[in-house]
């Protein structure tokens, strides 16, 4: 078996979304600075990409050119941004499932590892699939989950997937791969997936054999 994990908002949760909210703040920031934007202009543009391109380095690239690694080495510097604490119980979660497990992230790496290290979860994983990884395309787009395929040496029902977005589940689902829906409020969320969690911590020992055995 082979897990997938997303990293924000996935392996640690919205009760820590402060370390993305300060990510994004990085974002807003690029885009006044280098894209010549006011703030209310920034905030509006850094949604309006993600949504429409996945991505606001997506939305960069197609539209103004902008360089990956100049977006990221902008985004991915500074004293503020947040990490997400220490956790005994992921640990102990991640190293009880069967099986082989990577981060598979929009993000560059350096941006994951550096929250895994926090969260003293790095040698939970095989490795971690960025957004580099991908030629800087990203999820959903269904490419990149069929080069993923490939890089782990495993297809369909043999991969386990988390996320918090209901779109990256999508393609995955495509795929025949199963799905986990990692979000506060996933269990009003009509969206189609093997199980839906409210935080990861919640995955018990139940769940794990369900999603392994069907
Ligand atoms: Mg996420």
């Amino acid at each position: 078996m082979v897990w997938l994990f997303d990293y924000d908002l996935t392996l640690y949760g919205f009760d820590e979304g402060e370390v993305l909210w300060s990510l994004d703040r990085n974002i807003t920031r690029f885009l006044e600075v280098r894209m010549g934007m006011t703030l209310a202009e920034a905030d509006a543009t850094r949604r309006e990409y993600c949504s429409k391109y996945g991505t606001t380095l997506g939305g960069l690239r197609v539209l103004h050119g902008v360089q990956p690694h100049d977006y990221f080495d902008f985004i991915h510097a500074g004293e503020q941004l947040k990490k997400p604490e220490f956790s005994a119980a992921k640990i102990a979660l991640l190293n009880s499932l069967p099986g082989e497990r990577y981060v598979f992230t929009n993000a560059r790496r350096d941006w994951a590892e550096r929250g895994l290290e926090s969260m003293g979860i790095t040698s939970c994983f095989r490795g971690v699939f960025d957004i580099e990884t991908f030629a800087w395309n990203s999820k959903p787009a269904p490419q990149v989950y069929a080069q993923v395929e490939t890089l782990v040496g495993a297809s369909g029902a043999n991969i386990i997937f988390l996320d918090d977005k209901p779109e990256n589940l999508q393609p995955a689902r495509e795929l025949g791969w199963k799905t986990v829906l990692v979000h506060p409020e996933a269990a009003t969320m009509d969206i189609p997936c093997d199980l839906k969690l409210k935080h990861l911590l919640d995955l018990d020992a139940q769940a794990i054999s369900a999603l392994c055995r069907g």
